[in-house]
């Protein structure tokens, strides 16, 4: 039998067949089920069933862990919404680096201003640059309600995640979006018998006008694992027409001359800010993998 895995615990996780919902077994730490997966499972003469396989993953959502070390921390997504907010001030290296890590992983990505009520000029100054660059973005505030339809739609038909600082909003949004997120989760806590100290519970929410929600604490202000400082340049989109140009054709776009990236860079094709967050990737990058 197969299913959607749609909470993960510790030892079990639940799944989604047909509507229909049930906790299994995980099998050892073999099986490194995560929310999103489809898996097959097994029912046993007890009645309790039991993960068998994980299918093929589409795309895999890896953090870095507290170790330093990558983590899957859900799979098959279609979509990152990156939240971002006047308060905590707004870290626009952080956005760039989940926008890096959304086009690695080719899903689709969007930046959300929330908070907007608390207008800030500066925000909307800064959101407004990424539109050019292909990146959709949103104003939202789930204190009003503001830009939450939009929202909504850009939901719809996809299964997604929200990511963002810590306090830009991302649970209350959750909250707003999908009436009972809380006490399912606080339910779940209950069922998987791990008790209330459950940290790392990721639980996948069905939104009622259609798309899916994972959230969970190790999803929402996840550090986006890169495995290669050379990669990184993929994550930045408007950079795609230049490194084809430069003099060296393995010009890492950082100190060598004749660099056409930072040629556009220096022409205004491309944002200094961006080039900025490339160049602080790149070198994190390098240190985290190195
Ligand atoms: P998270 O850490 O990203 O999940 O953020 P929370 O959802 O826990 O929100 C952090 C704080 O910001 C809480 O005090 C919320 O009430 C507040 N907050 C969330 N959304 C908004 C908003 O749109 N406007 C305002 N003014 N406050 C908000
Ligand atoms: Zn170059």
């Amino acid at each position: 039998m197969s299913a959607l895995v749609v909470a993960r615990f510790r030892n079990t996780a639940e799944v989604e067949e047909q509507g229909r919902r049930r906790m299994c077994l995980l099998k050892g730490k073999r099986l490194n089920v995560v929310v999103g997966d489809r898996v097959d499972y097994q029912e046993l003469s007890t009645g309790q069933a039991v993960v068998e396989a994980i299918r093929e993953r589409d795309t895999e959502l890896t953090r870095i862990n507290s170790a330093g070390k990558p983590e899957i921390v859900a799979a098959n997504i279609d979509q990152i919404i990156v939240v971002v907010a006047p308060q905590p001030a707004a870290d626009w290296f952080l956005v760039d680096r989940y926008l890096c890590a959304a086009e690695l992983l080719a899903v689709a990505a969007a930046v959300t201003l929330n908070k907007v009520e608390l207008h800030e000029p500066a925000d909307l100054e800064a959101l407004a640059a990424y539109g050019p660059i292909g990146c959709d973005t949103l104003a939202t505030s789930a204190r009003t309600g503001a830009g939450l339809d939009a929202l909504r739609a850009r939901l719809t038909e996809r299964r997604s995640v929200l990511v963002g600082q810590s306090g830009v909003g991302k649970s209350s949004l959750l909250n707003a979006l999908v009436p009972g997120a809380a006490e399912r989760v606080a339910g779940l806590s209950q069922k998987s018998a791990q008790g209330r100290h459950t940290t790392s519970t990721a639980v996948l929410h069905r939104l009622p006008g259609g798309g899916e929600l994972i959230d969970s604490p190790g999803v929402r202000d996840y550090a986006p694992f890169i495995g290669d400082a050379r990669a990184v340049i993929g994550g930045f989109r408007e950079f795609a027409p230049y490194p084809a140009k430069c003099r060296f054709s393995d010009c890492r776009h950082l100190q060598e001359p004749d660099c056409a990236v930072k040629d556009a860079v220096a022409t205004g094709k491309i944002l200094e800010r961006r080039y900025r967050s490339f160049v602080r990737l790149t070198e994190l990058t390098a240190t985290l993998t190195g």
